[in-house]
């Protein structure tokens, strides 16, 4: 199976400003996060509002840049190419956002917004271009006239298929959908992500899945990474992730998801305390303020990100075979 996007030591680290005389504070948003994702894959970044993953997502499209890292889409790596390489490739790298209701010009025709990227990125006549968005239009479960109305005439749930409408119009290998769902009623959300299976299947997407929800990350990822705090805590195929979940944090988040009963979770854990402020994070484990099975060990040595089997990978010193490892891991990384 061959990579489309491998990302390696990936970081973002931006400043705040706690005044004029003060030290300025480092917010390790993204903090040396690495994985990649298989041609065709759904692969899941989940975690709590605050741990990284929207950043990881941008970071990935340059619509922020990185503070350092690599991200190679097809082989090139993508944080170092030139503007106008960049933009060419951008046509096979879309985005789906949270909020259709503000990802939608609501002065602009459903015509004219999917209309916008063929402009830019292609060479299609005008004709070609008409058949193509009414193509699209059908495909996404809307048509042709819809085509003269603007995004306030229609439900939240149609304005999200015009938002995947408008990413899949140029043929992109890649999308990245943050929270493509939650803005949703409950009762659409199903329809969404279908039609997100569906578009999937016709066009041989790859979907990085942003989310919080972990019942649809079930429903609908092949690989999940778990996000606490910028860093990566556990990455597994979704199927053994949520049947074996290892990582205490991760446990956690599964036992909380009703209709998910993992065999060794039985009861729900409750954790201690909010997420830490990320612009000072605990030493150690950032997880040892809330981690029930905290020892000594974890409020002075971080563990690293390593493979217990089938790919399976958690960082956490409950699974680490011997003491010494751990203290090269600290040492080395
Ligand atoms: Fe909990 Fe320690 Fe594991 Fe961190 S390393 S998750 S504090 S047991
Ligand atoms: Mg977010």
């Amino acid at each position: 199976e061959s990579s489309l996007i491998e990302v390696k030591n990936l970081k973002k680290y931006y400043e705040i400003s706690q005044g004029l005389f003060k030290p300025k504070l480092v917010v390790k948003a993204v903090d040396d996060v690495s994985f990649s994702i298989k041609r065709g894959e759904t692969f899941a970044l989940v975690g709590e509002s605050g741990c990284g993953k929207s950043t990881t997502g941008k970071t990935l499209l340059r619509l922020t840049d990185a503070t350092s890292g690599e991200v190679r889409f097809k082989g090139e790596d993508i944080l170092s190419l030139p503007y106008e390489k960049m933009r060419s490739l951008r046509k096979e790298m879309q985005m789906v956002f949270q909020d259709p209701y503000a990802s939608l010009n609501p002065k602009m025709t459903i015509k004219q917004i999917l209309m916008e990227p063929l402009r830019v990125h292609k060479k299609y006549s005008p004709e070609e271009r008409m058949k193509k968005i009414v193509d699209i239009l059908e495909i996404v479960g809307l048509s042709r006239s819809h085509l003269d109305r603007h995004p306030n005439e229609f439900s939240g749930g149609q304005r999200q298929r015009i938002g995947i409408a408008r990413a899949v119009v140029l043929n992109p290998d890649f999308i990245i959908a943050d929270e493509p769902v939650s803005a949703l009623d409950v009762s659409v959300q199903s329809q969404v992500i279908n039609l997100m299976l569906e578009l999937q299947k016709e066009f041989g997407l790859t979907y990085l899945f942003i989310s919080h929800d972990l019942s649809v990350v079930e429903h609908m990822t092949d690989r999940v990474a778990v996000m606490y705090l910028g860093k990566i805590v556990e990455l597994a195929d979704t199927e053994e992730l949520f049947a074996n979940p290892k990582h205490p944090y991760t446990q956690a988040l599964i036992s909380a998801v009703p209709v998910s009963h993992p065999k060794d979770v039985k009861e729900r854990i409750v954790l201690k305390g909010d997420v830490p402020n990320p612009a000072n994070p605990p030493s150690g484990c950032t997880f040892h303020t809330r981690c029930p099975f905290v020892m000594d060990k974890c409020k002075s040595v971080e563990p690293s990100l390593t493979e217990i089997g089938n790919g399976h990978m958690t960082s956490c010193h409950l699974y680490s075979k011997n003491k010494e490892e751990n203290t090269n891991a600290i040492i080395y990384s």
